[in-house]
């Protein structure tokens, strides 16, 4: 176990690094990085940190004030296994230079703060979270054909382009067809070798994987790693996502992680299994419906409840509210119900284990920050038992074919991004408990969000209109 700088200054010199990688999450959600000799890390500089220029990083300081500081987290020592050179990696903190304090922005700290507020209501003393990521891989070619043509005209069904031959004349022949992707055998499934080897490479950086299959749509895959408490769970899912996009790298391929990159198919989601614990007890398991105890119910309560809201967050692109439409197994309606998969919270049957049993929460998506998303689902939640929110009964149906009246009495998830931030905006206090989102943090998001992805998807054509319109 590496706990300290030293031990981390030694681990890195029994595995012979030459250089030190020092990663950090921005506000959106991807990693940042930047590379020092390994002399330049000393004990000391665990505690000093290393200077950046933080006015480059998205919503993040102004150029008039942009000198940040990272301090590396010695218990996140990991050799990074995509540089040649042998090279330490480092998760970093991000700190304001005047005090060395904690930046309101670096969603590792939002992460940290959820965690202490949730001790401090005395309700729970941890939080497990389980995310499956989905994601596609994609050839190269056909990943810059899906931007730039005219394939979201179509219904994936009718798309050619996995059968046949493409226009170099390459053989696209025993490539997996839209919708018969899960979840046939080889040869069908193309992609079993590279879950494999993503696997090994998290299994190298000290992730237990659990299982890796095909999922639904066309070339989308899903690889199921053990669950963790929050901040380590945030970590990991920096890890795997950053594994998943090398390897499929290695191989001359990309690996994207946005939720509905074909249409007419099935999206990715990133469900996140939830329990919380006290003295080492599940405090999910009890004698009420589907085997949950009541706190669970009123965390069931409180997401629901704030979901509107809360999915400025767990949904935060425009193209998160493409996978939230019937159909497709990602929820539409704030519903609670037993094993149901067309509901926004499932109680998965998890047997007679207490210790198993969790909730299941499928409204997220990859392309959401995994540490604001663990915070604010978790304020959501905590905020629900406080105030006692109970969930309503449970709606054990397939959401999708319920008559009309039946399904106008279920509140929808938002149907658009900025509909969920004009939610966030107007419901944030449950997240600034223990100022763990702060107003600067939320008013930031939701400034940037609008700004730079709302406003600009709104104002460009898309392809779709030119079959709609060109003719007109
Ligand atoms: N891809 C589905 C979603 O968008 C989930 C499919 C599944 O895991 N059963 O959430
Ligand atoms: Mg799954
Ligand atoms: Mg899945
Ligand atoms: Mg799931």
């Amino acid at each position: 176990m590496i706990k300290t700088a030293k031990d981390a200054l030694k681990f890195a010199n029994e595995k012979g690094a030459r250089m030190v990688d020092l990663k950090f999450c921005d506000m959106i959600g991807t990693w940042q990085h930047l590379t020092i000799p390994l002399h330049q890390l000393t004990e000391e500089s665990f505690e000093e940190g290393f200077g950046f220029d933080g006015s480059s990083i998205r919503g993040w300081r102004g150029i008039e004030e942009s000198d940040m500081i990272i301090r590396p987290d010695a218990t996140t020592a990991i050799m990074d296994p995509f540089m040649s050179m042998p090279t330490l990696s480092l998760i970093c903190d991000v700190c304001l230079p005047e005090t060395l304090q904690a930046y309101n922005r670096d969603p590792r700290q939002v992460v940290k703060k959820a965690i202490a507020y949730m001790q401090s209501t005395g309700i729970a003393d941890t939080a497990y979270f389980g995310p499956e990521a989905e994601f596609f891989i994609f050839d190269d070619i056909r990943y810059e054909q899906t931007s730039n043509s005219a394939f979201y005209m179509i219904d994936s069904d009718e798309a050619s382009w996995n059968t046949g031959r493409d226009e170099g004349g390459n053989n696209l022949g025993f490539k997996v067809r839209p919708k018969e992707g899960y979840f046939p055998a080889l040869p069908t499934d193309t992609q079993q070798d590279l879950r494999s080897e993503i696997c090994a490479e998290l299994e190298n950086v000290g992730m237990t994987v659990e299982r890796h299959h095909h999922e639904v749509a066309a070339a989308q895959s899903e690889i199921n790693f053990r669950f963790d408490t929050a901040l380590n769970m945030g970590d990991k899912m920096m890890w795997f996502k950053y594994i998943v996009k090398n390897v499929a790298r290695r191989h001359g391929k990309t690996a994207t992680f946005m939720p509905k990159p074909i249409f007419g198919d099935n999206g990715s989601g990133m469900h996140i299994h939830m329990s919380l614990w006290k003295d080492g007890k599940n405090l999910f398991a009890g004698n009420k419906y589907a085997g949950l105890s009541e706190m669970a119910l009123y965390y069931i309560g409180g997401v629901l409840k704030h979901a509107p809201a809360l999915c400025g967050i767990i949904n935060p692109t425009t193209n998160s509210y493409k996978r939230l439409v019937p159909g497709f197994e990602a929820p539409t309606k704030l519903a609670y119900s037993f094993k149901n998969r067309s509901a926004a919270m499932r109680i998965p049957n998890s047997g007679p284990n207490p210790k198993a049993k969790r909730i299941e929460f499928r409204t997220p998506d990859p392309t959401a920050n995994i540490y604001l998303a663990e915070a604010a689902i978790l304020m959501a939640g905590i905020d629900g038992i406080i105030n006692k929110i109970h969930p309503g009964d449970p709606l054990d149906k397939d959401i999708y074919g319920l008559p009309p009246q039946e399904a106008a009495k279920i509140p929808s998830v938002p149907g658009t991004l900025e509909e969920s931030l004009n939610n966030l905006a107007a419901n944030s206090s449950f997240l600034k408990k223990g100022d763990v989102f702060s107003d600067d943090m939320i008013e930031t998001w939701i400034q940037y969000k609008i700004d730079k992805e709302v406003r600009p998807v709104q104002q460009r054509p898309v392809p779709y209109e030119f079959h709609l319109y060109y003719d007109c």
